[in-house]
């Protein structure tokens, strides 16, 4: 008679679950990466200097870039290489530590190139020293361009690096051309479609990498592996057993030094169209036939086909519009959004928003999805809620005149990562009582390895050509039709300035939040 098989003494962490062994985890990078040049157009910008080259170091010191890779930066202001070194070094430095030795290597590879976004001359000028680089270094013609710019110019940049015939990739798509486009992808669904024109007229989609770094977050890319790589939670995680879920992604900043910007999109754009749609995604999504970024995507999308769409009246049924006014954070007092700088002081931009989403599918029907996100909220929190139905007979609830807590299940994505699950069990001692009791796993708990930043995860899958974590322009779309009569029935209707409830800053946004979602804002906290 066979023996049954001793498994392996699980590594105990605090409760759920318990992780088998301790491998320190893979490597930082899967595959080999091809030589490259990277063009940052907006080099001397916000972006540049906060994410991207801050990111593009962390990789060179965790053997995260390609050999070789150059990077050549373009923006209108004149700098000399040396000059444009200085400023990303300063960059890097106030983000944290700064290796003397692997920046002097790094900063070898730095470049800049002085170029007006609508001079076709200009284009001509970058084109030729790419060319020289790419020569001196042997990238082998292989480019990514990033567009670090104010959106407006975007299409134009687009347009004229084709136009120079920079975009073109090579027969079989060797050397390879893509190009990284950062939110917003248009304000509404017409101007989103535009930008698709033009992003099309230079290049192909299987070149275009739409960064949403949300999806690039380890915990969020943790949400499709829990839902899948364990055989306990998809049989329940469905209109049988989930009452209602809900997704919060909170800010204790306020607007900061994006005023200009912020003040044009408010929190539906800045937030919604792209990172809470891609969260609700993956918390929704039916599971893809294998892990690729096509099929994943393919379901994304079918997701987003199926959210009902929101009637053009009575958007009081389905969303909460707020607007932080002075308050205090942390302790410290903090002005109103309409005082900030570069605010208009009668300004009706949203900061805060309650939607509620349906999904009609056989899966959902009938689940409210709630997607909340507010700036100048008490703290920084996001999350997804999977609040399950409580239990249909319970005979303790005889004898214990008690009521049962449903379960809960929370998907920390950050600052905090756990995953906790509240279960009832029995209180201790001699008397029959209940309590509810949560089992926690760590994210980051028995792992050992090099950890990846988003943006650097983001900027790596696009060297490695991967589009997984990226939007694709189907799922744009959908997801601009789903919000354009919302972003209509905030923006256009008569009594908008009565729409936008004042709520203090530090708190948990307006009042009327918790009207329509019961759990506001104990699900936060
Ligand atoms: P910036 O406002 O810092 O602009 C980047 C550069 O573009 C500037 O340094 C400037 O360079 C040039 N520029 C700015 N305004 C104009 C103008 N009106 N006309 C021509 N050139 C202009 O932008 P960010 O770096 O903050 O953002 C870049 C892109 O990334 C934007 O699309 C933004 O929405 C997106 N994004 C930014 C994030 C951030 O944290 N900053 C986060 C997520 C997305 P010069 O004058 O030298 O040409």
């Amino acid at each position: 008679m066979s023996q049954p098989r001793a498994e392996p003494a699980p590594a105990v962490v605090q409760g759920f679950p318990e992780p088998v062994g301790d491998a320190p985890g893979p490597g930082l990078i899967e595959g080999s990466l091809d030589p490259a040049a990277m063009v940052i157009f907006g080099a001397s910008g916000d972006l540049t200097g906060r994410k991207l080259v801050p990111a593009l170091y962390s990789l060179f010191c965790h053997g995260g870039l390609p050999e070789p890779f150059v990077i050549l930066g373009c923006a209108r202001s004149r700098f000399s290489d040396d000059a444009w070194r200085q400023k990303m070094r300063r960059a890097v430095a106030g983000h944290g530590g700064l290796d003397l030795t692997a920046w002097d290597r790094f900063a070898a590879r730095l470049f800049y190139q002085p170029l007006v976004y609508d001079q076709p001359g200009t284009y001509r000028e970058l084109r030729r020293r790419l060319q020289e680089l790419e020569d001196g270094h042997g990238t082998g013609g292989n480019r990514v361009f990033n567009l670090a710019i104010p959106p407006g110019l975007y299409s134009e940049v687009v347009s004229l690096v084709g136009r120079a015939g920079m975009s073109a990739e090579g027969p079989g798509g060797s050397p390879w051309r893509r190009l990284v486009v950062e939110k917003p992808f248009g304000r509404d669904l017409a101007s989103a479609r535009e930008l698709s024109k033009a992003i099309a007229a230079g290049f192909q989609e299987h070149q275009v990498f739409r960064i949403d770094h949300y999806l690039a977050k380890e915990t969020v890319q943790n949400v499709l592996i829990l839902r899948f790589a364990n055989a306990i939670f998809e049989p329940i995680w469905n209109r049988n057993y989930i009452d209602q879920v809900t997704i919060i992604a909170a800010e204790s900043l306020g607007v900061e030094h994006r005023a200009g910007y912020y003040e044009q999109a408010g929190v539906l754009r800045d937030m919604f169209q792209n990172h809470m749609m891609q969260l609700l995604a993956l918390a929704a999504m039916e599971p893809p036939p294998r892990y690729g970024a096509e099929p994943v995507r393919d379901e994304k999308t079918k997701l987003f086909r199926s959210l009902r769409p929101y009637p053009a009246t009575n958007a009081g049924d389905y969303l909460v519009l707020g607007q932080y006014t002075a308050g205090q954070v942390d302790g410290r007092p903090v002005a109103a959004y309409r005082d900030e700088p570069g605010v208009d002081p009668a300004s009706l931009t949203p900061t805060f928003a309650l939607l509620k989403v349906m999904v009609d599918n056989w899966r959902w029907q009938g689940v409210p999805f709630f997607l909340v996100s507010g700036k100048r909220l008490a703290r920084k929190v996001t999350r997804m809620l999977i609040q399950f139905k409580e239990v249909p007979h319970c005979f303790f609830r005889q004898v214990l005149g008690e009521h049962i807590t449903a379960n809960r299940l929370v998907l920390g994505i950050q600052p905090d990562e756990t995953t906790s699950l509240t279960i009832q069990t029995k209180s201790p001692g001699a008397r029959l009582g209940l309590r509810s009791v949560k089992m926690v796993f760590d994210y980051n708990a028995d792992y050992r390895g090099p950890l990846l930043g988003a943006y650097e995860k983001a900027l790596l899958n696009c060297m490695q050509g991967d589009q997984m974590l990226f939007w694709r322009q189907d799922g744009l779309e959908l997801t601009w039709g789903l919000l354009d009569p919302v972003l209509h029935a905030c923006e256009r209707c008569q009594d908008r300035d009565q729409q936008l409830q004042p709520y203090a800053a530090g708190g948990w946004g307006p009042e009327a939040a918790r009207r329509l979602l019961s759990l506001w804002p104990e699900a936060a906290k």
